[in-house]
């Protein structure tokens, strides 16, 4: 065990040792004691035993690799996927479905407690059970494979192995829909046929880098999106083959092909010339069928590009956006802002509620579909503004309050929703929905941590935390959704909450220095 290194606090690299796992980290991962030492060791569950090797050792806690299991856990179980371990999509595939709702239940409630400073009882009282799925597998509605080739040079389709460059061969993966691997071999195998080349992030050479396949889990409607590098570099720019551009060899027999699929409605391809992490490229070309798909979402239509956001697990999703409209708690009358709004989805799914609803997105193109995606609903009673939250709200703040808006009921509204991304709310735009004064807020958040900072802030400017309900959006994944209510009880203005902010980006300094466990 080593004993003798841990006078000093430290491990030494490549130590063996053997602990128990007691506890789960931020991620997933299981975290393990040894004389109050705090080991970090992915893939281990909590309830195993297990011998680990130290990687990094730091003053308080260090990262171990998981050699072997000594005593499984009664919460482990064998992965389903294959390659579950090396691949970075899931991260607790070997931890039951249900532990791993208990793990992000308590996530979220210790998250609002431990950095939003709730008193533990009374978020007990308010917190709902977790919305988990009745079957977490074939959930994503969007996949986005990469190409490339092995060491013989032969076409394979798969996804970076955790943080690197190199690509572990899997066609079928168990939270994407059973067609992705009927149009992966298809794509291959005319790859092979037609000696069409992958890629190559070295040396910027080849043709195919990433196939996209989407689905309308409600319309069935399928679309596959090819990202090509079709720059001048490459021998087939320019080609044209009399009835259109032919992107790719053999082009008519692959469609020929693809079209087959049951539920293929659309076949394009994505030009992306540049060596980036960016997967699509802005300029795309439909092959065959439609540009985009179409699928209904809480029984609003919505058209889906290639390009377009859309969240990636429909079945959850509707169970997500159904408790932020009964959190909303709208009888028809209500002036609803939603800060953060995408391509309009909570937004039009209230609009059915609401006297009048605003959306604000900061991506020029989501609002567009937004607003084309309230037209073709029939729905006349949505505005949607396009900019930062934080810049459209306070001036659209300062001029109403100047007199100088035409409607004065979007001062004051009833109901404001954020839904921001991980990094939370910015803090004007968190001080002007204060100074709005609606009566309740729902937060809608992808990152517990950031939550529990703008609850704290949101409370202090006297709201009070009324519901908290969790929704598994990811399974197999660490992340966890949550929707929130907050109900207005005082006049109050937050006039500590700058300094409270301030207090919050130390944290954050700190959690960044010790490398993100802070809050595990
Ligand atoms: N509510 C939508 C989208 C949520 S994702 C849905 O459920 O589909 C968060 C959205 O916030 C993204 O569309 C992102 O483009 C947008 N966004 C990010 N920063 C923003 C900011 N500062 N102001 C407004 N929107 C922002």
């Amino acid at each position: 065990m080593g004993k003798e290194k841990l006078g000093s606090g430290r491990f030494q690299k490549d130590e063996m040792l053997e602990v128990e796992i007691t506890d789960i980290g931020n991620d997933g991962e299981g975290i393990g004691k040894v004389d109050g030492y705090a080991l970090f060791i992915k893939d281990a569950v909590i309830g195993d035993r297990v011998r680990a090797k130290i990687m990094k050792s730091k003053k308080n806690y260090a990262y171990a690799h998981l050699e072997e299991v000594l005593e499984p856990s009664p919460f482990r179980q064998q992965a389903r996927c294959p390659i579950a371990r090396q691949c970075g999509g899931c991260q607790i595939q070997n931890m039951t479905y249900e532990r791993q709702l208990k793990f992000k239940q308590d996530k979220v409630r210790n998250n609002i407690v431990r950095i939003g400073g709730f008193d533990g009882e009374y978020v007990d009282s308010i917190m709902e059970p977790i919305m988990g799925m009745d079957d977490p597998w074939r959930y994503r509605n969007k996949a986005q494979y990469p190409i490339g080739a092995d060491r013989e040079g032969n076409p394979v389709a798969g996804f970076y192995a955790g943080r690197t460059h190199s690509i572990i061969p899997v066609s079928d993966c168990r939270i994407g829909v059973v067609e992705n691997e009927m149009i992966l071999e298809i794509v291959l195998e005319h790859m092979r046929q037609f000696h069409v080349s992958a890629y190559n992030e070295g040396t910027g050479h080849g043709l195919v880098r990433h196939v996209l396949i989407r689905k309308g889990f409600e319309s069935g409607q399928i679309m596959v999106c090819l990202v090509i590098n079709y720059g001048k570099r490459n021998p087939n720019s320019g080609r044209d083959f009399g009835k259109g551009r032919e992107y790719i060899p053999g082009q008519e027999r692959l469609i020929e092909k693809l079209e087959k699929v049951p539920g293929m409605t659309s076949i394009s391809v994505s030009i992306n010339n540049e060596n980036t992490n960016v997967i699509m490229g802005t300029e795309i070309h439909t092959l065959w069928g439609e540009p985009v798909i179409r699928d209904t979402l809480n029984g609003l239509e919505f058209e889906i590009s290639p390009l377009s956001f859309y969240q990636v697990n429909p079945a959850q999703t509707k169970k997500l956006y159904g408790q932020a409209i009964k959190y909303a708690d709208l009888s028809g009358k209500e002036t609803v802002w939603d800060l953060y709004c995408g391509i309009g989805t909570i937004t039009l799914s209230m609009a059915k509620t609401a006297g009048h609803v605003y959306g604000v997105e900061i991506i020029p193109e989501a609002i567009e579909d937004a607003k084309e995606n309230a037209k073709r609903n029939g729905i006349e009673n949505a505005t949607f503004m396009c900019g930062k939250a934080e810049v459209v709200l306070p001036e659209f703040y300062e001029k109403a309050a100047g007199g100088d808006a035409s409607d004065k009921d979007a001062l004051h509204p009833d109901v404001i929703v954020v839904d921001p991304p991980r990094k939370g709310c910015d803090s004007k735009c968190l001080e002007t929905m204060l100074k709005m004064q609606p009566e309740r807020i729902v937060y809608v958040s992808c990152d517990s941590a950031t939550l529990a900072r703008d609850l704290r802030i949101l409370c202090d400017g006297g709201y009070k935390l009324k519901a908290v309900r969790p929704c598994d959006m990811f399974p197999w994944s660490g992340h966890v959704e949550s929707c929130v209510r907050l109900e207005r009880v005082s006049n109050r203005k937050a006039d500590s909450y700058v300094k409270l902010n301030v207090k919050m980006e130390e944290y954050y300094r700190i959690k960044d220095a010790e490398g993100g466990e802070a809050d595990g």
